[in-house]
């Protein structure tokens, strides 16, 4: 049976939670040993996939098809490895299964109650995933802050947890804040005193302080928080703003969180942290040689988390090929045909973004119209991939009033229309079509040279598609179907040979990029917008502007 580590969260949400259980993780799973972490979120929702951007950030979806927290993000992109369904509870889901028991007898006549039953269910998922021999450790993040009323019963379920297995088998870490007062210029530390004094009301003692400061901690300070809030030196962690997330494992190195834990839970671990690839990559990402500058067209740009695995597949794809990428972030419901070249100006490259709902379609249309007529690479995803179609559709096939039936469902040229299966679907959470697809790529064509071969598979999230009737009239005109699913023909990717770099893809690939595994569209995509910004420059030189003249 597995180990077990919680990690709870005090004072205030944003914390980084997610990042430090990861960078835990990696610390620990580059020692050889297995690892995989969880998510348990107290909200009540089943899943996060029925809310909206603004209010959770990304959706991030497991090969399974579970419609998951972000955090699961950034566990598969530390680690990489696949989380899965059983890595992402809710309160929602733990009630959902207590309540369907309850109707079905299986509480043989007993009054169901938050304890035990509710704890019990949240035990049990707790503990699910350390019961073969799959891994070493289990690392489970709590969501949500402690003190919070919904966390209760989750918190409850560690305290017994910590009683019931053998004091060897769980550690607790609890995460906090040490906020710098400016006017006094000190450190403070009572927040932490009363959030692992609130965290001990409740029955749960940590082994371990994780403190996020903004400024160094003074051992004087460290032995302040250990003293006040019971636990050893040793085990007063800090943790600095990092200028990048994948600095975090080795700042916790250096503080020995690993070592800590490893020591609470009695394993014998004589390696060291075999990092090498990690530490290459870090330096990539640290001294690029060039720089380009890639536009995202989205239109939840207000919150960065709603497209949290697109801008860290940038990241990874920028380490791969040395090269600085900035992000500029443009509104698509405010772009027109007549600020289009204005908005656009200074780009090397064009990411259209996932989305849903007709807001803003029009502007993502007239960006795929520019990319697409002035050679700038561009990449489509999703809901990107639907614009390239319907502006392919409109602004070369002639058929003007070409549109998806997302956002006219009267069209009277549904180039985008809903899958066969979605047609009956009247309810809303986890019915997209999601996970995993098996899609097999056209030799000779763009996707081949990006993936290197036929057979691949990547995970969805949509219930819209290229409506196949007009595959014909689409190739004939110069947009191929470049990758399809094997089983039901269904075009996966789109792209235009007689274009530098013009890719659209209905899945979502960002969602299986890592750091040891970056995603070759992405990858590829930067190469394009590389050699785009090296043209530019070079078309500016006078020198060369009279010599190609
Ligand atoms: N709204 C579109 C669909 O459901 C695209 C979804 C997406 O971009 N994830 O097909």
């Amino acid at each position: 049976m597995a180990k077990y580590i919680f990690v709870t969260g005090g004072v205030t949400s944003s914390l980084g939670k997610g990042i430090i259980a990861a960078s835990l993780a990696k610390l620990l799973q580059a020692r050889g040993l297995k690892v995989t972490i969880q998510k348990f979120d107290p909200y009540i929702n089943i899943d996060p996939g029925t809310m909206n951007p603004y209010e959770h950030g990304e959706c991030f979806v497991t090969e399974d098809g579970a419609e998951t927290d972000l955090d699961l993000g950034h566990y598969e992109r530390f680690l990489n490895i696949f989380t899965s369904q059983a890595n992402n509870v809710t309160t929602g889901r733990i009630y959902q299964t207590v309540i369907n028991k309850e109707r079905e007898g299986a509480y043989l006549g007993k009054t169901v109650q938050v304890v035990p039953h509710i704890t019990d269910e949240i035990k049990r998922r707790m503990l699910q995933l350390g019961k073969g021999p799959e891994y070493d450790i289990v690392i489970t993040e709590i969501g949500g802050t402690v003190g919070d009323i919904e966390s209760l019963p989750f918190v409850e379920a560690v305290r017994q947890l910590q009683w019931e297995l053998p004091e060897e088998d769980t550690l607790i870490i609890h995460l906090t804040l040490i906020p710098y007062l400016k006017a006094a210029k000190e450190l403070k530390t009572k927040p932490t005193q009363h959030s692992v004094k609130m965290l001990s009301q409740e029955g749960v003692h940590p082994d371990i302080i994780v403190c996020r400061t903004e400024k160094q901690l003074t051992s004087e300070l460290r032995r302040k928080i250990a003293l006040f809030c019971n636990v050893k030196l040793e085990a007063v962690i800090e943790a600095a703003d990092a200028p990048t997330i994948y600095e975090v494992p080795l700042l916790m190195m250096r503080e020995k969180l690993d070592i800590i834990s490893m020591k609470k839970l009695r394993i014998e671990n004589k390696n060291e942290p075999e990092l090498t690839k990690w530490k290459e990559f870090l330096d990539k990402l640290k001294y690029p040689k060039s720089k380009v500058t890639i536009g995202l067209i989205g239109k939840y740009l207000e919150l960065q988390d709603a497209y949290k695995s697109i801008l860290e597949s940038f990241i990874h794809a920028g380490a791969v090929n040395e090269c600085q990428v900035q992000i500029i972030n443009i509104h698509s419901e405010f772009i027109t045909e007549n600020n289009i070249a204005e908005k656009l100006e200074g780009l090397d490259g064009l990411l259209v973004a996932p989305g849903f709902g007709h807001r803003g379609v029009e502007g993502k249309i007239v960006a795929v119209k520019y990319a697409r007529e002035n050679g700038l690479p561009f990449f489509g995803i999703c809901l990107g991939m639907q614009m390239a179609v319907i502006e392919f559709a409109r602004n070369v096939l002639g058929l003007k009033s070409a549109h998806s039936t997302e956002m006219d469902p009267h069209t009277t040229e549904p180039v985008i229309d809903l899958m066969e299966e979605q047609n009956a679907v009247t309810i809303k959470g986890g019915t997209m079509r999601l996970g995993s697809y098996p899609c097999v790529i056209k030799e000779d064509s763009l996707a081949y040279s990006i993936y290197g071969k036929t057979s691949i598979s990547e995970r969805h999230r949509h219930r819209w598609e290229f409506n196949n009737k007009y595959l014909t009239q689409f190739e004939e005109a110069g947009m191929i179907a470049s990758g399809k699913n094997p089983g039901t023909n269904l075009v996966e990717i789109v792209e235009l040979p007689n274009h530098p770099f013009f890719i659209g893809v209905q899945y979502h690939p960002e969602l299986k990029s890592t750091v040891e595994n970056p995603q070759p569209i992405f990858v590829n995509f930067i190469k394009a917008a590389k050699a785009y910004a090296e043209m530019k420059t070079e078309t500016k030189n006078p020198l060369l502007q009279k010599e190609l003249n």
